[in-house]
């Protein structure tokens, strides 16, 4: 079946989000999303505490490698930060995980290495970057020139953000078959920058509770 899941959302346990577990779920349901990858900054700790029958969660982690960074999928221990990129990747499959390199040529962004080959997939769509529709189009080239599986998340760091950008994958509704799709290449990327008034909220919070 048809699965539309956002790959790359971070919730209350990163620093700099303020989506908490139950926002999650609300606003998955509310965008039509059939599951999310909870992808917190160097932590899984968002992502083992959101139990919910309501959607699927891929349990996840964004890792700060030295060489910029890097989203690991069914990942559910730590897997420490400032490490090597390479190493990193393969601490991710270590741990039963995909390696996906998100926002491959957002610059400013802190993107993975374009050196390297050994992704799992390529994030070609995030819902946060702007503008928008270049770093899709060079992300999708960067994709196609490896021959990798596409994949798309919202980046969302504010509950409304959530589902702006998803993955179509064509899986069972379990994590472990989505994760073996994902690598297939079974994905269609999908959806849309992040509205202007949604961002503005976001900032506006922001400054209020000084994150
Ligand atoms: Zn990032
Ligand atoms: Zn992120």
């Amino acid at each position: 079946m048809d699965l539309k899941i956002d790959l790359h959302v971070h919730t209350c346990y990163s620093r700099d989000s303020v989506t908490t577990l139950k926002e999650v779920v609300t606003y998955s349901k509310r965008r039509g999303l059939d599951g999310v990858a909870i992808t917190d900054h160097n932590t899984v700790k968002g992502a083992l505490r959101l139990k919910t029958p309501d959607i699927i969660v891929v349990p996840g982690i964004e890792i700060s490698t030295l060489n910029g960074h890097l989203l690991g999928l069914n990942v559910t221990t730590p897997i420490p930060a400032k490490l090597d990129i390479k190493e990193t990747i393969h601490r991710i499959h270590e741990a039963g995980g995909i390696a996906v390199a998100p926002h491959p040529s957002v610059f400013y962004k802190s993107p993975p290495s374009r050196q390297i080959k050994s992704y799992d997939a390529i994030e070609v769509m995030n819902g946060a970057s702007i503008p928008f529709q270049v770093f899709t189009y060079l992300g999708k080239r960067f994709a196609a020139h490896l021959g990798l599986p596409q994949t798309a998340g919202s980046d969302s760091h504010y509950a409304p953000e959530i589902g702006a950008a998803y993955t179509i994958v064509e899986a069972d509704p379990d994590v472990d078959e989505i994760v073996a799709a994902i690598k297939k290449g079974a994905t269609i990327p999908m959806g849309e920058a992040i509205p202007w008034k949604i961002r503005v909220e976001r900032t506006a919070l922001k400054l209020k509770r000084k994150i």
